[in-house]
């Protein structure tokens, strides 16, 4: 392709509204322009790194036994009211109505569509198992959209749903899937850390997320750096506090006592008080709306007053994912006091809260000695022993993990780094076979529902992400799998009988027949111009032609980033082949 005939409009400056590196380059080498936030064209460039993105994740997914297929973006909600996530993924869906008024959704993601396919399709254990993919749109309504393509209302997912006959076969193909989407990140040239997930309210230990490491990463990664140990924040799991809760029992009954205008924990632990806040109970009220009800009803947390709820290990416990923080009022309705002065201990809980369900946090087990809100404004109660003073009805881990705790397999202390979730491979069970009717019969005639895995990978994200990875303040450093274009030819002298163009135009077009993907930048610009181009739009190999050194009868190579080499001019596409090849040698290792 010639520079002169394609479109590669490149930004000399920052775009303002631009804020992470890879969302700045993407608009400045030309990848993508905004429509308006959270939609994106692919220019010319950017379009064809997302075709090699996409024809990487098809190979790999080929190779694991998965077939290609390709549904309706466009959804009838009925199959969404019968998974149940018509209510809990509204927030998400995109809804349209048609002439007669009737709703449709745009698909976010396509378990329901896939299990219908299914459903009408497999009856048998003979049929299975059996795993589709396919890549296409997907519609978000994101609270935030952001970071370009990162969080985009519109994208680019490859999701597969892999269809067994026993949760021991379903292993199996989640396994194989955990396989390939290691190979497809490794082979877009993505260093990636595969983390334990959270599992919602499906529940189960098999979810992991394969996350980009960067400073710009929306989620968080709690790992080891001694062992094997990684998980999402919101799943990861400690020793514990650092700092055991109070265990000796005092032996004193728990007792009220005044703390005017003390609403906070921190305020506890200072003077007067001096209640470090490793001895204190927090309680937080949470509005639950149980599955499939339209009611929802208080439920109390309890954790240690210096810990933090981890929103995400709730669902489990709780058995829905819908709730919601309770409001003031709906906390004075319940247990007679506001924000800063609740608790639950039995004996201070108004009638109405008797049945209250009560979430306790592990961290808070055998605690004895603590002080809490007292359910009276201006009042707190002290020598609380959980075991004796609280109707405890659930104990769970609803902690969020801290820096420098240990480690639940190595006992080393844990760290935490952010990162880009780019992809996520699930095991969902029979959540959506039994609400879908997707069953086989088995060997002896049994109806089965089948058990179900699904797979994501976030396309369009995981060509930012390597964006993200591999730049330098020059511009896009593309690794060769996923380059617009493998070789950038950069004559200097474009008049098209000077002897610097005839020989661009001649190695262009012999590596254009030997199948190279190959850039000729035919542009009349100055040098500095070019370079600068080249260099930000970041094809792995340039080959410069300048007068000085063809009059030696040389050219120039230089791989993106690294040191520039002579090569004599009939020698170069040669050179070139062999860079090439070794690029790739060194990709295979
Ligand atoms: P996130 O936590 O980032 O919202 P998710 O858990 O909603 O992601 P999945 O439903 O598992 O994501 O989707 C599979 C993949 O699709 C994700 O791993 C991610 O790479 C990508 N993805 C999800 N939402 C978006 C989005 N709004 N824009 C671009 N890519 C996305
Ligand atoms: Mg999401």
């Amino acid at each position: 392709m010639r520079w002169s005939q394609t479109f590669i409009p490149t930004l000399k400056e920052t775009p303002a509204d631009a804020e992470i590196v890879s969302h700045q380059l993407l608009l400045r080498a030309a990848l993508v322009r905004k429509l308006t936030g959270g939609l994106y064209t692919f220019l010319p460039l950017g379009l064809r790194a997302l075709r090699k993105v996409e024809r990487i994740v098809r190979e790999e997914m080929d190779r694991a036994g998965a077939l290609e297929v390709f549904m309706p973006a466009l959804q009838p909600p009925e199959i969404w009211q019968q998974s149940g996530r018509y209510v809990t993924a509204r927030e998400v869906l995109y809804k349209v109505r048609d002439r007669a008024d009737k709703e449709w959704l745009l698909g976010p993601t396509h378990e329901e569509v896939i299990t219908s396919l299914v459903a009408g399709e497999i009856n048998s254990y003979r049929q299975l198992p059996k795993n589709f993919y396919q890549v296409q749109t997907k519609f978000r309504d994101e609270i935030r959209p952001r970071f370009g393509l990162m969080r985009a209302k519109e994208f680019i997912m490859k999701d597969a749903y892999s269809f067994d006959v026993t949760d021991q076969a379903a292993q199996v193909s989640y396994q194989k899937m955990y396989d390939a989407y290691t190979r497809i990140f490794q082979r877009c040239g993505l260093r990636t850390l595969p983390v334990e997930a959270d599992t919602g309210v499906i529940g189960g230990k098999f979810s992991h997320e394969f996350m980009v490491p960067a400073e710009t990463g929306e989620n968080e990664v709690v790992y080891c750096e001694t062992g094997p140990y990684a998980a999402n924040l919101e799943k990861a799991v400690s020793q514990g506090p650092l700092t055991p809760c109070p265990l000796a029992d005092t032996g004193h009954e728990p007792e009220r006592f005044a703390t005017p205008g003390v609403l906070t924990i921190e305020a506890l632990s200072q003077a007067p008080y001096h209640v470090p806040a490793s001895a204190q109970i927090k309680t937080l009220v949470y509005m639950v709306k149980p599955f499939g009800s339209e009611d929802s009803h208080p439920v109390a947390i309890l954790l240690r007053g210096d810990d933090q709820l981890n929103e995400a290990k709730l669902a489990g416990p709780l058995g829905s994912n819908v709730f919601r923080p309770a409001t003031p009022e709906e906390i004075f309705l319940v247990l007679g006091a506001h924000p800063g002065s609740l608790g639950a201990v039995a004996s201070r809980l108004p009638t109405q809260a008797a049945a209250l369900p009560v979430f306790a946090d592990e961290a808070l087990r055998g605690a004895a000695g603590m002080t809490t809100g007292a359910n009276e404004d201006g009042y707190h109660v002290r020598h609380v022993n959980l075991t004796r003073d609280v109707r405890v009805t659930h104990w769970a881990d609803l902690r969020t993990v801290r820096v420098g705790e240990r480690c639940v397999v190595s006992g080393q202390p844990l760290k935490i780094r952010r990162a880009i979730e780019v992809g996520h491979v699930f095991k969902l069970g029979t959540k959506y076979s039994e609400a879908l009717n997707a069953r086989y019969l088995d060997e002896t005639g049994v109806s089965r529902p089948c058990v179900m895995g699904c797979y994501g990978i976030g396309v369009t994200r995981t060509l930012q992400a390597i964006v993200e990875q591999s730049n330098d303040k020059d511009g896009v450093r593309w690794p060769v799998a996923v380059a617009p274009y493998t070789v950038l030819i950069t004559p200097l002298n474009v008049a098209p009988e000077s002897p610097g163009m005839q020989l661009a135009e001649r190695i262009y077009a012999d590596l254009a027949t030997r199948g190279v993907e190959v850039l000729l930048d035919d542009r009349d610009e100055r040098p500095g111009v070019k370079f600068k181009d080249a260099d930000l739009i970041g094809i792995p190999l340039r080959v410069s032609i300048g007068e000085k050194s063809l009059a030696r009868g040389e050219v120039e190579l230089k791989p993106r980033g690294g040191a520039m080499t002579a090569a004599k001019a009939e020698d170069a596409v040669a050179r070139v082949l062999e860079w090439l090849h070794e690029a790739e040698a060194s990709r295979a290792t």
